[in-house]
């Protein structure tokens, strides 16, 4: 049972969303219980996954302990998997049996890479939720086994996979044909023109190819088949077509939006007592849900804690304003492009802004040291290297 107006609030995810939340809930003067609960001991740095996969920057930089946040911020930390969320109980159960019990939830398990129920492509291709699945694909590139690298999904996650990854190859003199394949007859479809025609350019410039209306079929070990017929022997999967959120609420009676995201109200409720923030939460937008992003899932983890903290004092929850900084394609030879508070911006430019941010964003001064300190060497070789790239 809760102590008097001491409530216990539980956060299922330490993402940027969750620990957000966490923080603001322990800024205020009234201490609750504060529990979250992440799969991995770390947060993870996930805006410079494609930098890791291709072994481009030291994962040291991208992972920070949650328990040291939780020392600073005064939260309790449970490193354990999730199995089950039981709202008639107001519980989570977790993989080892145990059970938390909360009065308030805050919902922040994030996204995950959908393969669209394709279990021959989830089986063999590399993915980028989180730096364990960055590590492997960056373990199988140097490995040089493979002459050929795939990114499936012309996205602007996958653009910047493939120029990480023709990028580094080349640098170390094992270049790879980089290919991008996209369903659509696009890349970027949900982007202006500008940035589509800017970015095909670049990746032409650095030689990666874009096949366009084209899907994987199918793929073992080291041989890829597109819809087409095109063979790739010696070749690597990286997929990056479409993200969903996780299956945890599929049995549960929760409104669902695309992508399986929890459809949430104006103060970003969808229940009386629990809150769904971040990648995994879908506020509306037109036919869509909001953009996945690491700015939004931040501001909405604090906006839930301070309506946590309103519903404890009895007081009306607010709505949640949706503020959009913009959006940085980011591209490994240093020439991005996005749009940041409404203005177009590319090349150097962008791709500064990227790090400066990711650094800004991420936990941890010695991170954003890291960070700052390997953009800054990405640049100088940049600007000496003799080639096109
Ligand atoms: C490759 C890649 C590149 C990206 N680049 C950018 C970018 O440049 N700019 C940008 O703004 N955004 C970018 N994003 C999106 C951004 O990372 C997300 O929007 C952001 O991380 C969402 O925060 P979140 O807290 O909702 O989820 P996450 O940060 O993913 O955190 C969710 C946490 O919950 C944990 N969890 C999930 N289920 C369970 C469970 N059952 N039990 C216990 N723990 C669980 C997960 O392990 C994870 O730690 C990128 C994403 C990816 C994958």
């Amino acid at each position: 049972m809760s102590d008097g107006n001491k409530k216990r609030v539980a956060i299922l995810g330490g993402g940027f969303a969750g620990l957000a939340a966490a923080r603001a809930l322990q800024n205020s003067e009234k201490k609750h219980t504060v529990t979250l609960i992440n799969r991995h001991p770390d947060i993870h740095c996930r805006f410079l996954l494609p930098d890791l996969a291709a072994g481009a920057v030291d994962a040291k930089h991208l992972l920070h302990p949650i328990e040291r946040l939780g020392n600073r911020f005064g939260f309790d930390f449970i490193h354990a998997e999730v199995t089950k969320v039981l709202f008639e109980k107001k519980q989570l159960r977790l993989a080892d049996g145990r059970e938390i019990a909360y009065d308030y939830l805050i919902f922040a398990p994030g996204s995950e890479t959908n393969f669209h129920g394709n279990n021959n492509i989830m089986a063999h291709a590399y993915r980028l939720d989180n730096a364990v699945d960055a590590i492997a694909a960056m373990k199988a590139l140097a490995s040089g086994r493979y002459g050929t690298v795939v990114v499936c999904g012309g996205g602007y996650t996958g653009i910047e996979v493939a120029t990480h990854v023709r990028r580094v190859m080349n640098e170390r003199e094992r270049p790879v044909d980089t290919i991008i394949v996209e369903a659509r007859d696009t890349i970027l479809a949900s982007l202006p023109n500008w940035m589509k025609i800017y970015t095909l350019d670049n990746l032409s410039r650095m030689g990666i190819r874009v096949k366009t209306g084209a899907t994987v079929e199918s793929v073992d070990e080291a041989r890829i088949v597109l819809n087409d017929t095109t063979v790739y022997d010696d070749a690597c999967l990286i997929w990056t077509a479409g993200m969903k959120a996780p299956s945890l609420l599929d049995t549960q009676d929760a409104p669902r939006g695309p992508q399986g995201r929890t459809l949430v109200e104006r103060d970003l409720r969808f229940g009386p007592d629990r809150f769904a923030v971040g990648d995994t939460a879908c506020i509306r937008r037109g036919s869509s849900c909001s953009r996945m992003a690491v700015q939004a899932a931040a501001d909405q983890g604090k906006h839930a804690a301070h309506n946590v903290l309103r519903l404890i004092d009895g007081e009306p929850t607010t709505s949640f304003k949706l503020s959009d900084w913009g959006l940085i394609v980011p591209m490994a030879n240093w020439r991005s492009c996005g749009s940041a508070f409404g203005f177009p911006v590319r090349g150097a430019f962008a791709t500064s802004l990227h790090y400066l941010l990711s650094a800004y964003r991420f936990y941890g001064i010695n991170n954003a040291a890291g960070i700052l300190d390997y953009a800054r060497s990405s640049y100088r070789r940049q600007i000496r290297s003799k080639r096109k790239l």
